[in-house]
């Protein structure tokens, strides 16, 4: 099943992408949560009754005329990881870590497929970083790696948004404050539920700047994968459904060009993940306050 989250009068609205529309499962049975996050929660059973109720409902939205939210609006957490392809941490001048380098992202950061990333006017250096992105089915802490896959509830286009000159040129390289202005999470357009997906290691990802194609690699090249990130997270925090994992991007992001690339008003960004989709934001300029 894919998943996504419409934003409507009635607030987001969970649905499963059925027949060329999205279908509100709630609406078609009201025991059934209206959230993407609840759905993820649900046990074996009641997902089934999700699905069977997506392919009998009647409440739907038309994608042409629908605004998405990220398929998770609401996660508890948003983990990241850094330099999780060999070649990118190459390009940064950054050792092949030995261990995942964590940080992470605040909710606010995120935005759903075609909402415009806001360039914030205190960075003059921002950059664009495709990435898959893991959610978290059923929750768990110390999960042993070899049953970590069985806590993935599905698998997300995402794009890590960083500033640079906020990550790396503040006193400590305070990684977090320049990747988490607002808009700089956009995911989507949906959530692909892992029984869609035969493989999630090895699947082309790609990013095009105004069509020119800028990143393209396959999550083979992930360093730590993702049932080793599962398992390594859930030693540290208690992973709860709906959490989402950046996993890292591949080389070719803009810094490292020569001359280098940074994201300007009216850019289009989209990254493209083989099976997920392809997800597109326009980039504009933050308006000044007041
Ligand atoms: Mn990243």
């Amino acid at each position: 099943m894919r998943w996504v989250t419409v934003a409507t009068e009635q607030g987001p609205r969970a649905c499963g992408v059925w027949q060329g529309r999205y279908v509100d499962v709630n609406a078609a049975d009201s025991r059934l949560p209206s959230s993407v996050k609840g759905l993820l929660a649900l046990n074996g059973d009641d997902q089934r009754a999700a699905r069977g109720a997506v392919e009998r409902g009647t409440t739907s939205y038309n994608p042409g005329a629908s605004r998405l939210l990220a398929p998770v609006p609401d996660p508890q957490k948003i983990i990241c990881i850094g330099l999780n392809y060999r070649d990118h941490a190459e390009e940064s001048g950054m050792p092949v870590p030995s261990e995942p380098v964590l940080f992470s992202k605040y909710p606010s950061a995120l935005i759903g497929h075609g909402a415009p990333i806001v360039l914030p006017s205190v960075s003059n250096e921002v950059d664009y970083e495709a990435e898959m992105v893991v959610v978290v089915g059923r929750g768990g802490r110390f999960i042993p790696v070899e049953k970590a896959m069985e806590h993935v509830g599905g698998y997300a286009v995402g794009h890590d948004v960083s500033a640079r000159d906020w990550q790396l040129n503040k006193p400590g390289k305070q990684w977090m404050a320049g990747k988490t202005f607002d808009t700089f999470a956009p995911i989507g357009p949906e959530l692909v539920t892992t029984d869609e997906v035969a493989d999630p290691h090895k699947l082309g990802i790609r990013l095009r700047l105004n069509g020119q194609t800028m990143q393209d690699s396959n999550t083979n090249q992930l360093i730590f994968s993702i049932n080793q990130l599962v398992a390594y997270l859930s030693g540290i925090v208690t992973l709860e459904p709906g959490d989402l994992i950046f996993t890292g991007t591949p080389p070719g992001v803009g810094m490292a060009r020569k001359p280098q690339v940074w994201l300007k008003p009216g850019d289009v960004v989209e990254v493209e993940i083989d099976g997920l989709g392809v997800l597109r934001n326009p980039v504009v300029a933050e308006k000044a306050p007041g």
